[in-house]
C-alpha cells in the first residue's frame, strides 16, 4: 500500500491515458459524489484533449447543485475499455457496484481512499485511513493555484459531509487548513452545507422521527437501535436515499456509545448503518460481518431476520465493552 502519492506521481500515472473513468462506491454519499466531481471538474479543465466519464449509481437530488452531476453515467457501454479506471472512497471491488466491470477491464488503476478496510485492491494506491475524507486526499493530488471554484465546490461538499461538517473527530488541523484553501476559491460554503447536509425534505424529516421514536436502548442503554423497512418506505413514499442522517441523529443520545441503523433493501436483507465514539472501534463489528469502514463509522449488509441480525451485531459490540 502507498499512503503517499505526490501530485509528481499523479501526473504521472495520468501521463499518456487518453480515457479515464472515475467511480466511486454504491450508494454514493457526500464524500464519494464529492471526490468524483472534484476530480472530474479538475481533470476536464485542464486535460481537455482526454476521454473523461464518471460512473455512479443515482445521487441524492440536493447533490444536483454540483457542477458535472448531470452528465454522470448510470450504466455502463459494451465493450468499453479505459486506459485508466480511477477509485474513489471505495474500499473493495464490490462496493464499485456496476463499474467494477469497467475497473477489471482498464489498462490500469487508481485508487484514491481512506477506508481502514481497503485491501489496496488496485495497481497504485493512495490510502490514508487517517484522513477526514476521500475528497482530502483528491484535494493533494491537484495544483492548488489550478483548482476553479467549481472544483473547490465539490470537494468542500466532500469534505464537510465526512466530517458532520468538521465536528467529527478525524477533522484534524490539515483538514481545516484544506477546507481555508476551498473557501478561498471564494465558495458559498454556507449554501452548500445548508442545501447538501442540513436540510431536509418533509418526507426525510418523518422517516427520521418514526426511526427516532421506534428504536430502542440496549447495552444497559449503551448502544441505541432502529430500523426501516421496506413497508415503511412504501408508506412514506420514500427510498434509501432519503434516509442519509438517521444513524447519526440516534448517536446523538446522551450516554449512547453505540447506534445502529437498519434499513431493508430487499425482503429480508438489511443493509446496516453503525456509529460509535471512541470507545467501540465498529469496523471491526462490521468487517467481522463482511462489510467495512472507519472506526467510529461503518456498515455492511446482512440477510435474515431483523431481530437475529440486531442480535448478532449487539453480540460483537459487546465484546469491546467491558462493563455490559
Ligand atoms: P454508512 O453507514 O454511512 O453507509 O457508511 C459508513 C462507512 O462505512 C462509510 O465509509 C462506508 O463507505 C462504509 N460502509 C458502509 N457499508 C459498507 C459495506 O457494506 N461494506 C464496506 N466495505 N464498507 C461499508
Ligand atoms: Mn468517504
Amino acid at each position: 500500500m502507498m499512503n503517499q502519492v505526490s501530485k509528481e506521481t499523479f501526473c504521472e500515472i495520468l501521463d499518456g491515458k487518453e480515457s479515464i473513468a472515475i467511480g466511486g462506491h454504491i450508494r454514493p454519499d457526500g464524500d464519494c459524489v464529492g471526490s468524483c466531481m472534484g476530480l472530474n471538474l479538475y481533470l476536464k479543465e485542464h486535460y481537455h484533449f482526454k476521454e473523461l466519464d464518471v460512473y455512479l449509481e443515482s445521487i441524492p437530488d440536493s447533490f444536483y447543485m454540483i457542477q458535472g452531476t448531470r452528465e454522470i453515467k448510470h450504466e455502463i457501454p459494451a465493450d468499453k475499455q479505459y486506459d485508466l479506471f480511477i477509485c474513489l472512497d471505495c474500499g473493495d471491488l464490490g462496493r464499485l457496484g456496476f463499474s467494477a466491470e469497467l475497473f477489471e477491464h482498464a489498462k490500469t488503476t487508481f485508487c484514491v481512499d481512506h477506508h481502514i478496510s481497503n485491501q489496496a485492491f488496485a495497481r497504485t494506491n493512495y490510502i490514508v485511513p487517517e484522513a477526514s475524507s476521500t475528497s482530502e486526499l483528491v484535494y493533494h493530488l491537484m495544483q492548488p493555484e489550478l483548482i476553479s471554484k467549481e472544483t473547490a465546490e465539490a470537494l468542500y461538499m466532500g469534505i464537510a459531509h465526512d466530517t458532520g461538517v468538521f465536528q467529527y473527530s478525524c477533522t484534524s488541523p490539515s483538514t481545516m487548513e484544506v477546507a481555508a484553501e476551498l473557501l478561498r476559491k471564494g465558495i458559498d460554503a454556507n449554501d452548500i452545507t445548508n442545501k447538501t447536509y442540513y436540510e431536509k425534505t418533509y418526507t426525510q424529516n418523518q422517516i427520521l422521527g418514526k426511526a427516532l421514536l421506534e428504536s430502542m436502548m440496549l447495552l444497559n442503554k449503551r448502544c441505541i437501535a432502529s430500523v426501516v423497512t421496506l413497508k415503511d418506505l412504501e408508506f412514506f413514499e420514500a427510498d434509501t436515499k432519503d434516509l442519509e442522517g438517521i444513524v447519526s441523529q440516534l448517536h446523538n443520545t446522551k450516554d449512547v456509545d453505540v447506534a445502529i441503523f437498519l434499513y431493508e433493501l430487499e425482503p429480508k436483507t438489511y443493509k446496516i448503518s453503525l456509529r460509535s465514539n471512541e470507545k467501540v472501534d465498529v469496523s471491526k463489528v462490521s468487517q467481522y460481518f463482511g462489510g467495512g469502514g472507519h472506526k467510529r463509522a461503518a456498515g455492511c449488509s446482512l440477510s435474515g431476520n431483523y431481530y437475529d441480525i440486531l442480535n448478532n451485531l449487539v453480540g460483537q459490540i459487546a465484546l469491546q465493552m467491558d462493563d455490559v
